[in-house]
Parts: structure tokens; sequence; C-alpha cells
């Protein structure tokens, strides 16, 4: 039985094990004689670390966003691999979270014990990454998890009832000769809706910000169907850069496409070269009502690549856990009601964020 301490330390919103020079998701830029595992390449959890341990999409995704050079150790999903610290030995394998593509959970195991730690995950199946499998983390002794998701009003609709919400948003935006863009983050979202509605008949123009990721989806086998580039003037312009193709006399630019393009666009003063639009945007929080007048859009569709409210829960029954701690989101809330369900769980909360909301400065 380990003892019920934690065996890590929770530092800027990172798992930490100083005796093992081992972070997990840390923030800051880590030395060359720590190893950092990137669960994802989402911006809030990478930076320009020196050594960083990680799975091949990940890794691709990665040097798109980031460039530079760094010492990388590439794992296969299920490959146990041993390391050495600097005050013990321990062994990590990493397991498909279900996130986005590449996305891993993290299992750690050392002479204290075992500890699974999800990263962002989701156990409803989605066609463009892995299927989140935790087998052999089951039974573990410490989970750590996120909980964006973490109060009970949100349970997702199934995605294929998103789906087609959203493409019938696209074929009324249409109708109406107005141009429909979907706004979703550049790495995961974007692909995921052209992923979803590859099969629609529909035409696609993505943002350049999504395109070099989207094509790291494609050569890691993950088939988004037919899309275009957007440039910058609002015409659509094959992936491969040619001349583009313009639109008919006396029409929109961009006239029967729809287009996929990051959430800033909705404030972007290159809108206006689009003529007029619809806009929709696609979240885990448009459960909440007022989702689309906070993010000034026309509709609001909860697609999602985190766990909702019941996936957390099915989570912690088939890790089964001797200890859980929560991170993220409604993460006070959800150990609340992991409690309540007779777990033993606790909330992490990074020292100087609690610092902060007491209103006290940090002494150091
Ligand atoms: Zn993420």
């Amino acid at each position: 039985m380990p003892p019920r301490a934690r065996p890590f330390q929770f530092t800027k919103g990172a798992v930490h094990f100083p005796e093992l020079a081992l972070w997990l998701d840390a923030h800051d830029a880590r030395r060359a004689d720590e190893w950092v595992v990137v669960s994802h390449a989402h911006s809030d959890h990478i930076a320009r670390h020196r050594r960083v341990i990680l799975t091949e999409p990940t890794a691709r995704l990665l040097r798109a966003r980031l460039g530079g050079q760094r010492e990388e150790r590439v794992l296969r999903f299920g490959e146990r691999t041993e390391f050495s610290g600097p005050q013990g030995d321990f062994a990590l394998t990493l397991l498909p979270a279900g996130h986005i593509l590449g996305s891993a959970m993290v299992l750690v195991e050392w002479r204290g014990g075992s500890l699974l730690y999800t990263g962002d995950f989701r156990l409803r199946p989605s066609p463009a990454c892995e299927p989140c499998d935790f087998t052999l983390a089951r039974d573990c002794d410490w989970l750590v998890m996120e909980t964006t998701f973490g109060r009970p009003e949100y349970v997702f609709p199934p995605v294929s009832q998103v789906s087609a919400d959203i493409l019938q948003f696209c074929h009324h935006t249409l109708a109406a000769h107005a141009t429909p863009v979907l706004l979703g983050w550049t790495l995961g979202k974007a692909q995921e809706l052209l992923c979803l509605l590859a099969n629609s008949g529909l035409r696609f123009a993505v943002h350049a910000a999504a395109l070099p990721l989207a094509r790291i989806y494609e050569q890691c086998g993950v088939r988004l169907g037919a899309y275009e580039a957007l440039d910058d003037a609002g015409f659509g312009v094959p992936p491969s850069g040619g001349s583009g193709a313009r639109p008919p006399e006396g029409g929109t630019p961009n006239a029967g496409r729809v287009l996929i393009c990051p959430p800033t666009f909705a404030q972007s003063p290159q809108r206006t070269a689009f003529g007029p639009c619809r806009l929709a945007v696609a979240t885990g929080w448009a459960m909440e009502s007022s989702c689309k007048y906070r993010s000034g859009v026309d509709a609001a569709f909860p697609l999602s690549d985190h766990a909702d409210f019941n996936e957390l829960i099915e989570l912690v029954r088939q890790v089964r856990p001797r200890r859980v701690f929560t991170t993220h989101g409604f993460a006070a809330e959800f150990a609340a009601t992991l409690r309540d369900l007779s777990f033993d769980a606790e909330a992490l909360v990074a020292a100087e964020q609690l610092t902060f909301a007491l209103g006290v400065q940090p002494s150091h």
C-alpha cells in the first residue's frame, strides 16, 4: 500500500517528480538534464524544452508549431520504456488519450508506486485520432486527471447529432446566399470538423493556420476528405498553392464553400473580405446557453475533444486508482463529486494560484 501523501510536486500547473528529474506537461522550458513528457501538441501543453518524450504524431505537430531543435524520445503507444533518474529508475508507458491526434496519457512506474496522468482526454471515439485506451493503467496507485467539464450539466449529445446540426447550419446558410464559417482551434477541432463532414458533399476552405497541421494528420493516415486553402483575399486556392479558384462573375468570394477558421476570425478585420457570413463555434462550452452570445456568433455546437462529466466518472470507475487528483476546469467540484461516490479524491491547486486567489503576494 503506497503512502497516502502526494508522490509528486504540482508546480505551475505541471506534475513534477524531482527525484526522477521528470516533468509531465511542464509549461516553462526545462533544462537539458530533465525529461519532459509532452502529452499532446496543444499550445498550453508545449514549451521549448531541451529533452522531450512524446508520440510520433505529437513530435511532428510540435516541430510544425515550435520549430527549433530538441532531443526527442519518441515512444509508441503501449511501449513500456525504462529511464534512469538522478535518484532512481522509472518506466514510462504512453497510452492513447483520444483527445487529438497523438495525444497520450502517461503511466509512470517507479519504486514508490504507479501513477496515471491523463492529460486532456476523451472516451468517445473520434475519426480524427486514436481511440482512448488505458487498459494497461488499471489499478494504478494514483490518478491525475483533467476535469475541464467536471460538472453534471456538461453531458454532450451524441456526435452524430451534433454533426447533423452543423450540417444543417451549413446548408441553411448557403441557401441564404451567405458563407458558413465554422470556428474551432487550428489543431484538433479544425481537422475533426473536416473528418466529420468529409462525406457531406460540401466544399471546404481551411484557414492557413490549420493547413500544415491538417497535412500532418493526413501523413499520419487520417482521412480529412477534400478541402482547399483559404487565401488572404478570401478566395479558395488549392492546398498546393495554385492560382486559385475565382468567384463567378458578380458572385461572392468563396460562394458555396464552408470556411474553417480559428475562433479569432470572429473579430478579425479579414472577415470583411468574405462577404456576408454566418459564424458558428464548435466547443464543449456550447452546453451553456450564453456561449453563442459570449462568442459573438450565430450558432454554437457542443463538439468537444474533452471528456464530458459522465466520461470523467467512467474513467475513474474503470481505472480504480487508490487516490485521485483533479486538475483544470471544475477540479474542486469534481473532486467533491468523487468523494460523494466514495473515491479518495483531492483537487490539485498550484500553490501560486492559491496565493493569488487569496490576494497574497508570493514570498519568493
Ligand atoms: Zn488539449
